[in-house]
């Protein structure tokens, strides 16, 4: 076996030597190497790979689709006649493709053919997969049949993704390198998501302490104690948590604990990372620091929320409400969509579910240094930029609102256009003002998320429009701006059209702004890892939120595959990205003990 290549031979290289020792990273195309040659040193592999893929973000478009079909089609002629490089050929033998049945064969053959006359470029995958391991052939199949829909802009760059992930794996193998921490991530996922409310296993839903839940629960109790934390224990809500004790030197103070984690409950038919990659992220880290007999000068506690999504019963965020002591006692007489009270699911669950036992969950923020949270990005940002880390600033506030337009139904044949009084219309007209008054401000996001004619006719002008008003803003001031906006000009259309509406704000939750020296962390963390910073808010609410009342907090963000789709099936990461994840979080860890010695 060849030796691994190293960091160091590649910074020494010539540019000669530096594109042959990358040769076959790129199929056939030296000049991605030749362009990242100059940009060395590298001081991690992560560093490298995001060097080759800056050389081809700055190529123009006839170039990036040269590069796409240098590479040969999925199950194509050049599989069958045996004419494929050494590494495709390796790869489309790894994924079965060259096992195909002859039906597959024909399908894979057909989508080939439907791809090409589409977009004019072959159909490019990284068939070894998110977790380098092989994609199934089904699949294969799948994932083709969904980017035949795509937009020809957004297949093109999605070709290219697969192109660096196809460099990913084999610049891994080149180096031996095998991202271990990565594929436990990976293992821990598809291992918790046996559990699912949805029985026949079609989909992934673990609402609250449901059966699947509690089995989820179980596993992550288990998986923390094999870690080597030093006190597991389900709490009063059932969230999971995990502490791995420091070291305290003798008459030393006790440093203050930090705070970690993230939901492990579901939405429906929902992805395997959401929340769960925040818990195992942690869980991974201290596994490491066990393994080495390594003690930090401080408690490392672990949460694995029990609910954050809020779909069994409407109160959200009840695991880390109850740490920050708004568990609101009337939750507990909530009913399920059976009738079923959370206080009896409680204790169906083995749980006190009672008052007091919950409210003595409550942390004393004084015991606490902060509050850390890694999670999926759920969104299509970072998978855009081509970067696998995002430091988040701010988590948005946002503010909801439901509402209604009241105009006059009437026949839509024989009432004028100048005499109408359509409500779906003015609604349709502060969707449009909404979309350019929010587009007009970074980083403040505006949806119309409901806009409904309750028993519309094909023939009747409508009479009433449902809809809902979502703005969310990295502060407060922004989204508050927007919406007295949106509510002035809601008035006005109304006022011009003659109808008439109610809105009622059904939603009004603070911006939860990083705290600076714990986002300045993890910026450390990204750089040293080897990579550049990307600041970017959340849109979406997660746990951090929550405690944020409490304790200082900031997040870090993981790319997602698939455009970044959350609350889907498609949700998904690589191991690559989620070692990235924990090697950051490590880093974290690292900082804080110099911090604390
Ligand atoms: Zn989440």
């Amino acid at each position: 076996m060849a030796t691994a290549l190293t960091l160091e031979r590649l910074n020494e290289a010539s540019c000669d030597e530096f594109v042959a020792l990358l040769d076959g990273v790129y199929e056939h195309s030296p000049w991605i190497a030749e362009q990242a040659w100059a940009h060395r040193p590298f001081d991690t592999l992560a560093a490298l790979k995001y060097a080759l893929v800056q050389v081809l973000r700055a190529s123009d478009r006839a170039t990036r689709i040269a590069l796409i079909r240098a590479h040969p089609e999925l199950a194509g002629k050049a599989m069958v006649n045996r004419s494929l490089t050494a590494e495709s050929s390796h790869e489309q033998d790894a994924s079965g493709l060259t096992s195909c049945t002859e039906q597959e064969f024909a399908r894979l053959q057909q989508l080939n053919a439907d791809y090409n006359a589409k977009f004019g470029w072959p159909f490019t995958l990284a068939v070894r997969g998110p977790r380098g391991s092989g994609l199934r052939r089904e699949e294969i199949i799948r994932t083709f049949e969904r980017r035949l829909q795509g937009h020809p802009d957004f297949e093109l760059a999605e070709c290219v993704r697969n192109v660096h992930r196809i460099a990913e794996i084999r610049l891994n193998e080149k180096f031996g390198f095998v991202p271990v921490l990565g594929n436990q991530a990976w293992d821990c996922a598809q291992l918790l998501a046996r559990h699912s409310d949805a029985d026949d296993g079609s989909a992934l839903t673990v609402t609250y302490l449901t059966a699947a839940h509690r089995a989820c629960a179980t596993q992550l109790q288990s998986w923390m104690r094999e870690c080597g934390f030093d006190d597991v224990r389900l709490d009063a809500v059932g969230n999971v948590v995990g502490v791995y004790k420091g070291h305290v030197a003798t008459g030393a103070r006790r440093a203050r604990t930090l705070l970690t984690g993230s939901h492990y409950d579901t939405v429906r038919d929902g992805g395997k990372f959401d929340g769960r990659l925040g818990i195992f992220v942690p869980m991974i880290c201290v596994r490491e620091l066990h393994r080495r007999g390594e003690r930090l000068p401080f408690d490392v506690e672990v949460v694995g929320f029990a609910e954050e999504e809020g779909q069994r019963y409407r109160a959200t965020f009840l695991g880390s409400g109850a740490l920050t002591g708004d568990f609101e006692p009337q939750w507990l007489d909530q009913l399920d969509a059976q009738d079923i009270a959370m206080r009896q699911a409680m204790r169906e669950a083995g749980l006190p579910g009672t008052v007091h036992a919950i409210a003595a969950e409550r942390r004393d923020p004084r015991d606490y240094q902060g509050f850390v949270e890694v999670h999926i990005e759920q969104g299509p940002v970072l998978n855009a930029l081509d970067l696998p880390l995002g430091v988040v600033t701010s988590i948005n506030g946002s503010v909801r609102y439901v509402g209604e337009v009241i105009g006059m139904a009437s026949h839509a044949g024989t009432t004028p256009m100048d005499s109408r009084k359509d409500a779906a219309v003015a609604v349709a007209e502060l969707a449009l003002y909404l979309e350019r008054r929010a587009a007009a401000t970074p980083h403040l996001v505006g949806t119309i998320g409901i806009l409904q004619v309750p028993n519309g006719s094909i023939n009747v002008v409508p009479g009433r429009c449902d809809f809902s008003l979502d703005i969310r803003a990295t502060d407060d001031a922004t989204r508050d701006a927007c919406t007295a906006d949106v509510l002035a000009e809601l008035q006005r259309i109304c006022e011009r059209r003659g109808v008439s509406y109610r809105v009622e704000r059904t939603l009004c939750a603070a911006a939860a702004p990083s705290a600076p020296d714990w986002q300045a962390r993890w910026e450390h963390a990204v750089r040293a890892v080897g990579l550049p910073v990307w600041r970017m808010p959340s849109g979406a609410g997660h746990d951090a939120m929550k405690l944020h009342e409490v304790m200082p907090q900031a997040m870090l963000f993981v790319r997602g595959l698939n455009a970044g789709i959350s609350h889907n099936p498609l949700e998904s990461s690589t191991n690559d990205d989620m070692q990235l994840a924990v090697e950051a979080f490590g880093h974290l860890l690292q900082q804080l003990a110099a911090h604390n010695p």
